[in-house]
């Protein structure tokens, strides 16, 4: 018998952030809600991604406790510091658990993000929030996750949000994905200094996520009034929303014009100031 394994996500919801100039949405600039999933079995648990501030961390650390699992690993998706800045807290509080990725250049982006040209960009935005020298996951050799008879499996799939290697858990005796940021829940896509052809790339790796077949998707960013994890849903609407983008560019002259279209097309996603962001690197001068 295979140990039946559980879900339960972790919402870090918006922290705000200095806007940029042009920001005149009359709501704080803020970075998008994101997501730490812990898979259990009985006793033991993974945990997939680990926020971004110290603060975060901890109460990250604190909730784990709370679900009475021996943490085993945390697995960090992609290199982007917001997934992973946070493990040192939750690597205090549970010294025997591993911080892994699976893919060699994921551990090699995780490990540019916090030079210090990277770390500056950070703190621009979280000063006094964050590690000073955030701890970078190590390379697991097998692709495979054995949490108490029950496999995980970890996939590599393509280049998506800012064009960071992505990486994947697949879970399938529930069939559940952990997305990272390849899929996005209820929340604008970071399409920041996007191009057509990242753009192009980012749908294909909606492609092969779709292809496993999965029921339940926890994204890597997630309004915390999403009003579910439905697979086809959040798979449908994060590649609609990069055709949309795609389309509404394509008529605007302006980054106005583009950020009223996609207003319009998504009036309750979160996160404005991403689309904001994305426009107006969308019109160079
Ligand atoms: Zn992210």
């Amino acid at each position: 018998m295979t140990t039946p394994l559980t879900i339960d996500v972790f919402n870090s919801g918006y922290k705000p952030i200095p806007a940029g100039p042009g920001w005149d949405d009359g709501t704080p600039a803020t970075w998008p809600a994101s997501t730490s999933t812990l898979i259990s079995g009985r006793r033991d648990a993974l945990l997939v991604d680990a926020l971004l501030t110290v603060a975060e961390g901890e109460r990250l650390a604190a909730w784990v406790q709370n679900s009475g699992r021996r943490l085993r690993a945390i697995f960090i998706t992609h290199g982007h510091g917001d997934h992973f800045f946070g493990a040192g807290p939750l690597l205090d509080r549970f010294p025997d658990a591993q911080l892994i990725a699976s893919d060699q250049t994921v551990v090699a982006e995780a490990q540019a993000s916090t030079s210090s040209q990277h770390m500056a960009f950070w703190n621009s935005m979280f000063a006094g929030q964050l590690a000073s020298s955030p701890v970078v996951p190590a390379l697991t050799s097998s692709h495979e996750f054995d949490l108490e008879g029950s496999s995980l499996a970890f996939h590599t799939i393509g280049r998506a949000d800012a064009g960071a290697l992505a990486t994947i858990v697949h879970l399938p005796q529930l069939q559940a994905v952990c997305s990272g940021d390849i899929v996005y829940n209820n929340i604008h896509l970071w399409l920041r200094d996007s191009t057509a052809q990242s753009r192009a790339a980012w749908l294909a790796c909606l492609d092969l996520v779709a292809a496993l077949k999965p029921r339940t998707i926890i994204t890597g960013h997630q309004d915390p009034d999403a009003p579910d994890d439905d697979a086809t849903r959040v798979l449908d609407e994060s590649r609609r929303y990069i055709e949309d983008f795609e389309q509404s560019l394509a008529r605007s002259a302006a980054p106005h014009e583009l950020i009223e279209a996609m207003h319009a097309k998504y009036p309750g996603y979160g996160n404005r100031y991403s689309l904001f962001l994305a426009a107006q690197t969308q019109f160079p001068s």
